[in-house]
């Protein structure tokens, strides 16, 4: 029973390596990179004394098991936060989410928001075929194409009308009529976003929540997995060197899994080239003022302006920045099938700083004390009109042969930290349900 295989360090491989231990087993996990935790990974630079993690991470899981599970990680030392979101469009900043709070626009724009609602609204519920029929059904038209379309371009890269609805859930808010009115004639603060509170450790970043993860298990870093051979049992590494497993978990991202799978049919592969994901630029900024801005995380609009959420890690805890300083990281995206990643990682910096001085948000007379990027290769998945099909195709085949997918890319979601470290959990289980069949 001790030899299933974990690989991927990320929480879905702590999720699997957190269910085995509680059976006793202590696995061996094997991830490429030289650190551990995968996208929860934090990283302090030495010079500046910035924190980063990679990619903006807050806790708000509902789960009352996950949340004691990561205050107990932690040794209850976490931050709980209210979260403050707020939009930039045309050089307004606007409440989130916009729908709920149009007096911030311009009173023309208002009246036409709020004409063409009421006459979606008065017909009868349409056919909804795509993201874009949901938008204009939700919303009307004129909202629908200035907002969540045009966000859609920049963070999902493609159209709403080549999206499917499936990954919405609690997302988006559908307002009634009066909601609308009152947001429009005035300031207030409905509590309808998915997310109200979060939590965040102490210090350390994100990451700490990962702290257990090398006493549970075997970590193996700078293990690059380029096959598995499901027939022997066997994955080979990089390096040239094989082991064998009795169990696979694997949190590889399904584009890169397929391929280094021995003998995986055409279509098979055919599908697994059309599962679109975005690949997102982080940019990191610490300047030498704090008061950059009033919510932690700001989503942007303008397709002239290059990064499409921003967040402000020192607003998160104050471990993250040194005293008095200030932290921004910029989300850029790009999308190898919709919108490749051409331009180099310094010219992508160069753009962010000079559009967060064209917003206000640096100014002039800020003092930059770092400055840097990450680029994550597998960011959110893009739900487009193929993922469906071509996902059922993909893991029918890893359900035959026998491999364990989890996580965010290996399940193939919009999942968050703790619902992917459930679904490590749920691999492990099944690993641990297929190993004893099999003895
Ligand atoms: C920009 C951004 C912001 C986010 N913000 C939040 C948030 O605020 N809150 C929240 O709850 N969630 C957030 N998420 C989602 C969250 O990051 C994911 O749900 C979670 O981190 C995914 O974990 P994972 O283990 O599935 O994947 P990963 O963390 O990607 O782990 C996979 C691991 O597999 C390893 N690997 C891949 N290929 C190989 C190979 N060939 N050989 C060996 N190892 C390999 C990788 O190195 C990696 O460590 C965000 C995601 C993004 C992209």
């Amino acid at each position: 029973m001790s030899d299933i295989v974990v690989i991927g360090t990320g929480m879905a491989g702590f999720g699997a390596a957190h269910r085995l231990h509680a059976e006793g087993i202590r696995p061996v996990v094997y991830d490429q990179n030289p650190y551990f935790g995968g996208h929860t990974a934090s990283f302090r630079d030495a010079a500046s004394g910035f924190l980063f993690d990679l990619g903006p991470h807050i806790s708000f899981t509902k789960d009352a098991r996950i949340q004691e599970l990561l205050a107990g990680f932690v040794n209850q030392r976490f931050e709980a936060l209210q979260v403050k979101l707020d939009n930039y469009w045309r050089g307004l900043r606007l409440t989130h989410p916009v729908q709920l709070h149009l007096n911030g626009l311009p009173k023309d724009l208002i009246v036409e928001i709020i004409a063409d609602f009421v006459k979606v609204h008065d017909q009868p519920e349409p056919k909804i075929a795509n993201y874009e029929d949901w938008l204009v059904a939700s919303y009307g038209r004129r909202f629908a194409e200035l907002f969540p379309m045009q966000y859609t371009r920049k963070y999902h890269l493609t159209s709403a009308n080549n999206m499917s609805t499936e990954w919405l859930g609690p997302r988006m808010y559908r307002p009634s009529l009066e909601e609308l009115l009152r947001g429009a004639l005035a300031p207030w603060a409905p509590e309808v976003h998915y997310i109200t509170h979060f939590r965040y450790p102490k210090s350390g970043g994100f990451q700490s929540y990962l702290a257990p993860f090398p006493d549970l298990a075997d970590i193996r870093l700078s293990h690059q997995v380029v096959s598995i051979d499901p027939k022997s049992k066997t994955v080979r590494f990089a390096d040239g060197k094989s082991i064998g497993f009795g169990a696979l978990v694997s949190s590889i991202a399904l584009p890169a899994l397929m391929p280094m799978i021995e003998g995986t049919p055409d279509d098979v592969l055919d599908a697994a080239r059309l599962l679109a994901c975005s690949t997102c630029v982080l940019v990191n900024v610490g300047l030498d003022r704090a008061d950059l801005s009033e919510g932690q995380i700001t989503y942007i609009y303008d397709a002239d302006i290059c990064f499409t959420r921003l967040s402000f890690p020192h607003m998160l805890s104050a471990t993250n920045a040194p005293p008095g300083c200030g932290s921004i990281q910029a989300e850029v995206y790009f999308s190898g099938k919709y919108r490749p990643l051409v331009q180099s990682t310094e010219s992508i910096i160069d753009q962010v700083i000079a559009d967060l001085r064209r917003c206000g948000i640096v100014r002039e007379s800020d003092r930059i004390l770092h400055r840097g990027a990450n680029v994550v290769r597998y960011a959110n998945v893009i739900f487009d009109l193929d993922r469906s099909a071509a996902l059922s195709t993909v893991h029918g085949y890893l359900d035959e042969i026998g491999i364990q997918y989890c996580g965010r890319y290996g399940d193939w979601g919009y999942m968050w930290t703790d619902e992917s470290f459930i679904s490590g959990e749920r691999a492990a289980e099944a690993a641990l349900s297929s190993n004893s069949r099999a003895t």
